[in-house]
């Protein structure tokens, strides 16, 4: 094989022995017997720096578009196997937690992704999007992008160009190779680079192309349809390649079967055995009666910790999606304490923040309760259920994602029913459509959805509507999934419920539903009384993983702080301590209040003051009242006693009258421009005013006429008010004293 101009032979690149430890994940689409590299614990090392070009399918193996996109990608893997190690073919599962930083990295954001790194590409950013489309598509986008590395082309990789007169003289000259086969074809074919790659891995011969328009060598070669073969041999005979069909495998064929043409030895990169060490979670049994708690808190951990978290900075639409999702999710989830503590943080956390940019980082350290302020926990990682496919591949995530909205809905109805609050009858659906529209990560799932959502969510007027309406467009999917590679063959789609699951719900005669029974069973089967908690982790066995997680954080943050860092630290602190010396249990109060709830960060020419406003949420008693209704005593009747008595203290305490009606919506950037506009500074009182639901009128006015004035300010002003009035006092005992002095020297001297 001859080396093209900057590329180098491939018994060079073939040196380049890469000992891969590669391992399959557990829900893995591939397997290791495919000519596919497992990126698994090794993308970066992989596709940077490599003398090969790299494209990567990066993809979600619970994504029901990934497994019908399997059988392209694996075709395609086989179909350019031969042009190893020019280009590798390769994948990663970003549903495997473990992974989901790396796709995070490389700016995965939904699946399947296709991104081609050239050779020595230096940082994930470099990566070209490839559309998922047809193997054939597909391998001319390969072929696109290497022609497009001119100045540092895969060393293996040969000349794509088409080749000059004055080369072809030449070509024996330069090259140790047996043969040189030229096609001639119409520029836009891709035959000849096709076959020029395909005989990468073979020594002897040589493959270039000629395109149409080189009317010097068409003529010389007298060719006059295309395409057309020339094989010459560097005994300086040109014979034509005669085929029975012009195709890339038939010239291939022929030029692995001339004498003297050999596969040489190419130390190539493979999906190393290690792949086989899988685990699969145990089976757990489940009753498809039930829905299981366990199901939604793993669809709660991946939302928000794999899903949530392909966005380094949520913004815009994308961060209201989110506030809305945690919102319903406060609101209607029948969370176990400590996870409805953790929603109510990271709501207030997110509307205090509404309108802003916020780092996913930051949004991660009020899901793992980072400050330990109070209990709040969510759980560490997916334990399916209900959900739980009969391989690793199926089911799992969209399945628990479908269960929690399902739930939402109906909660959703049951807490109207208890007539403390009125949801607006889309208030879920509107969160599932921001939820699917901006995370979702299968992309077309997420198309097939809002094209439903357009349709006639808008149509929707009640809560049992919005139950129904879910169903029914959950029904639609199935029959369209019926028989599709992502179908569960334990679990086929069907048209639910089942006769067996509620046997009035359709009517056997004509199959037509009878809704009011589906209404009744969707209420009972997502209601309350239905979830089960079996699988379940203890919340203060998830409370102790995660202190011990916060723990090695912290001893970790230490050793991690340099002198730089700790010379801020000393300033900083300093300037703290002669702010809280003041008063330090102002401070207390206000981390009990919210532990998550920074206020936005104080101006710059603002100095801290004396006079700090206690934070008093009454949206938080609300939320608490809510507490009440959405863990019954049968699910958790020691906590529900517990936390009812709590409630019902604080709501004395807070009158009913203070509270802003829960679902008008609380402008708070309207509040800020507002007061900036008079000139006050609207971070400064953004404290009282982000616990949506409450405006602390007097705490504002008092937090107005403190503006510009610090702790210290204030109290040097009482001192010296102190002083001058000892002074004052001093003078006024003087002047009396003399003025009575004087008075008796005069009536002495009258005597
Ligand atoms: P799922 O369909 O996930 O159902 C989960 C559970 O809900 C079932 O076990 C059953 O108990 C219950 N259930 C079933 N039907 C209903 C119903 N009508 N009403 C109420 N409860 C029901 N995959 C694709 O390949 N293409 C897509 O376009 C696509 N779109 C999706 C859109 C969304 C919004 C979501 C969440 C998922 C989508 N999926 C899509 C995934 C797909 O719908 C399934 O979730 C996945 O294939 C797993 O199927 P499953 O067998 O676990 O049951």
């Amino acid at each position: 094989m001859m080396p093209g101009p900057g590329c180098w032979s491939v018994s060079v690149a073939a040196v380049f022995i890469l000992a891969v430890a590669v391992s399959q994940v557990r829900g893995g689409l591939y397997s290791p017997d495919e000519p596919l590299v497992s990126l698994a614990g090794a993308t970066r090392s992989l596709l940077l720096g490599s003398s090969s070009s790299w494209l990567a399918e990066f993809y979600a193996s619970w994504c029901g578009h990934c497994a019908a996109f399997r059988p392209t990608w694996s075709a395609l893997a086989r179909d350019v196997q031969d042009w190893r190690p020019a280009v590798y073919l390769a994948v990663l599962d970003c549903a495997e937690e473990s992974n989901s930083n790396t796709c995070n990295e490389f700016g995965v954001t939904g699946y399947p992704t296709l991104q081609f790194f050239k050779a020595f590409a230096g940082s994930p950013s470099e990566g070209v999007r490839v559309p998922a489309s047809s193997v054939q598509e597909i391998r001319q986008h390969i072929i696109d992008r290497l022609e497009e590395q001119k100045e540092s082309p895969p060393p293996a990789c040969p000349p794509l160009e088409p080749i000059s007169a004055p080369e072809l003289e030449q070509f024996f000259a330069n090259n140790n190779e047996a043969y040189l086969a030229v096609i001639f074809e119409d520029a836009k074919m891709y035959m000849g680079r096709e076959v020029a790659l395909d005989m990468v891995q073979y020594e002897g011969v040589s493959v270039r192309r000629v395109v149409k328009d080189q009317t010097d060598l068409v003529e010389k070669f007298n060719v006059s349809s295309f395409p057309a073969g020339f094989l010459i041999s560097k005994n300086g005979s040109t014979s034509r390649i005669n085929l029975g069909e012009e195709t890339r495998s038939a010239y291939a064929k022929f030029l692995r079967s001339l004498p003297g043409v050999q596969r040489g030895k190419h130390a190539l990169i493979g999906w190393s055995e290690t792949s086989l060490v899988a685990t699969e979670s145990p089976k757990r049994q489940a009753d498809s009666a039930k829905v299981y708690m366990a199901d939604l808190e793993s669809a709660l951990h991946y939302s928000l910790r794999v899903e949530v978290a392909r966005f380094a900075t949520l913004d815009g639409e994308r961060l209201k999606a989110l506030s809305n999702f945690i919102n319903v999710l406060r609101k209607y989830f029948p969370a176990r304490p400590y996870l409805r503590t953790l929603l109510n943080s990271a709501n207030s956390w997110l509307r205090a923040r509404a309108k802003t940019k916020v780092s996913y980082k930051d949004f991660e350290d009020v899901l793992n309760n980072k400050n330990q302020a109070q209990k709040a926990v969510l759980s560490s990682d997916v334990r399916y259920v209900g959900c739980q496919g009969s391989k690793p591949q199926f089911r799992g995530f969209p399945c628990s994602l479908w269960t929690l909205f399902h739930v939402l809905t109906v909660q959703a109805s049951e807490v109207a029913t208890l007539g403390r609050i009125r949801p607006a009858p889309r208030e879920v659906l509107l969160a599932m459509r921001g939820y699917v529209q901006h995370f979702f990560g299968c992309r077309e799932c997420a198309q097939h959805f809002e094209r439903m959502a357009q349709e006639s969510m808008r149509n929707v007027r009640s809560l049992d509507e919005a139950i129904v309406w879910l169903w029914e467009r959950h029904n639609r999917v199935n029959k369209r999934l019926a028989g599709a590679q992502s179908e569960d063959p334990a679990f086929p789609k069907v048209q639910w419920p089942t006769a067996a699951l509620c046997p009035l719900c359709q009517s056997k005669a004509d199959m037509s539903w009878n809704l009011p029974s589906v209404l009744d069973f969707l209420k009972a089967h997502f209601g309350k009384k239905n979830l089960a908690d079996e699988y379940l982790e203890d919340e203060e066995v998830l409370l102790e993983k995660q202190k011990t997680a916060h723990n090695a954080t912290q001893k970790r943050d230490k050793r991690d702080v340099t002198d730089e860092e700790k010379k801020s630290e000393i300033i900083q602190n300093r300037d703290d301590t002669e702010n809280t010396l003041d008063d330090p249990r102002e401070d207390d109060d206000e981390e009990k209040s919210d532990a998550y709830d920074k206020k936005p960060e104080a101006h710059p020419h603002q100095r801290p003051s004396i006079i700090k406003m206690k934070h008093v949420s009454h949206l938080q008693v609300e939320e608490e009242i809510l507490d009440l209704d959405s863990y019954g005593p049968n699910m958790f009747p020691s906590r529900s006693l517990q936390d009812s008595s709590l409630h019902k203290g604080n709501h004395a305490l807070h009158p009913k009258t203070l509270v802003e009606p829960r679902d008008a919506e609380f402008d708070e950037a309207a509040v800020r421009d507002r007061l900036l506009k008079r000139g006050v500074d609207a971070n400064y009182l953004i404290g009282v005013v982000v616990e949506r639901g409450e405006v602390n009128w007097k705490g504002r006015w008092v937090k107005m006429l403190e503006v510009g004035f610090s702790r210290l300010d204030i109290s040097l002003c009482v001192v010296l008010y102190f002083l001058s009035s000892m002074c004052l006092l001093a003078m006024y005992l003087y002047m009396s004293l003399r003025t009575r002095c004087l008075r008796q020297r005069c009536s002495y001297l009258q005597v």
